[in-house]
């Protein structure tokens, strides 16, 4: 077996290009040297590493949908390899470039104005501000069009009132891209953290996600300059279009993650003796190993063709969904089954599997439910909407 992250039963590395390739091996290098040896500490203080947000932006990660405004866009496919590294060192991690990069620097490209364009951009890409996404509010999750928010016009501003729950980055972000309601229609406006009557409030005792600053953002009488309206975006399809590459990040990152229980899992079977043997010399544990590297191998194959896809702009979103679906459920079967693996050590943060399973107690939720994608696939194979 070659270097850490690489397991490739099927060879499915061979397929990429050199560039893709070179790209992949420099992120793996930059999470194992730089984000590995800091990550567990964090998650037990619950902080974000902000040390290594330059270094992010130093190899290039923020701006990566984007051409031009001081980013250099990737294919959809190295976009995934970067989430697949950073989500093998942690979900939290992955989630704070996934946000910057899917659903403020994109949305920003795709929907802004020149000046918007122009003012965000460059900075985002060299780390100086970061961006959240505000989208979940404390009843409306699943059910986003149903939010609350509203946006009033009072003379050449908006006023805005609302709560936004679970955003993640909230508390770390200098600007926050909310999504509110004119109306009956869903807008999108790009708030600077410190404008009066915007507060954003870290949620404080998760067990899960402990390095990912998930937070509550609440907007009382926030009067918003008319041209911070992301002009070009037009209700649930643009959000939708933001969240079909968050979600694949989601997918790529769930199997980075699985790799990382599945090595740990393997190396300790190898290591440790029971009954006088290696416990990998018993058919109960090579049967776990090799149902998670058949699992693994499924989701490599799974999100190789899907970024291929993306790339052709040939995806569509009920595809990503089922990547979503499989890799997420896949990745928390191969978790548990790690944890059991390391017996009692399995619990221990020194080796890693149990923050990867708690964190992937948070990936099942967020970016859709499992229940929802399924209703999503159901109805593109059926023809009929069962989500009520
Ligand atoms: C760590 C974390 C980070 C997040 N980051 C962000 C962010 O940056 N920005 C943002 O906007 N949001 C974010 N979210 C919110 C996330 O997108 C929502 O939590 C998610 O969409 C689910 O919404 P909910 O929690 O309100 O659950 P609910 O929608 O209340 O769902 C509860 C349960 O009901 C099920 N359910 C719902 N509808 C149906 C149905 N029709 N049929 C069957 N079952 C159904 C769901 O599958 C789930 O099991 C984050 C969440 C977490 C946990």
């Amino acid at each position: 077996m070659e270097a850490m992250g690489s397991i490739d039963y099927f060879q499915v590395k061979s397929l990429l290009t050199e560039g893709e390739r070179i790209f992949w091996d420099r992120v793996r290098q930059f999470v194992d040297r730089e984000c590995m040896p800091i990550i567990s500490d964090h998650f037990d203080k619950g902080t974000f590493p902000m040390e290594i947000i330059p270094r992010m932006a130093e190899m290039g990660l923020f701006g990566l949908h984007v051409d031009g405004y001081g980013c250099r866009r990737v294919t959809h496919t190295i976009y995934g390899l970067i989430c697949q590294e950073l989500g093998r060192c942690d979900s939290g991690l992955r989630a704070m470039v996934s946000v910057q990069n899917s659903l403020v620097m994109y949305p920003i490209y795709a929907f802004g104005s020149e000046e918007q364009k122009r003012k965000w951009l460059p900075r985002m890409a060299r780390g100086e501000v970061i961006g959240c996404f505000g989208l979940t509010e404390p009843d409306f999750g699943s059910n986003p069009s149903g939010m609350m928010t509203r946006a009033e016009r009072q003379g050449e501003s908006y006023v805005l009132n609302g709560t936004k729950m679970w955003i993640t980055n909230g508390s770390i972000a200098n600007v926050a891209l909310v999504w509110a309601k004119i109306g009956e229609e869903i807008c999108g406006f790009l708030v600077d953290a410190g404008t009066p009557g915007f507060q954003s409030t870290l949620i404080q005792r998760k067990f899960s996600y402990r390095t990912s600053p998930t937070s509550l953002l609440i907007f009382k009488d926030c009067m918003i300059p008319e041209e911070n309206l992301l002009v070009g975006a037009k209700g649930m399809r643009s959000i939708l279009s933001c969240l079909n590459y968050a979600r694949y990040g989601v997918a790529c990152s769930a199997l980075g993650s699985a790799i990382a229980c599945y090595q740990v899992a393997e190396a300790f079977a190898r290591e440790r003796k029971v009954f006088e043997r290696p416990i990998a010399s018993y058919q109960l544990i090579q049967e776990q190993l090799v149902r998670m590297v058949v699992e693994i191998t499924k989701a490599q194959l799974l999100t190789y063709h899907l970024g291929k896809l993306l790339d052709q702009n040939r995806a569509s979103h009920t595809q990503i969904s089922l990547a979503k679906l499989n890799n997420v459920r896949e990745a928390m079967k191969i978790a548990q089954k790690a944890r059991d693996i390391l017996g009692a050590r399995g619990i221990l943060a020194d080796h890693h599997v149990i923050r990867h399973l708690c964190d992937l107690e948070a990936v099942s939720t967020l970016e859709g439910t499992e229940n929802i994608h399924t209703l999503i696939i159901g109805k593109d194979l059926t023809g009929i909407s069962a989500f009520y």
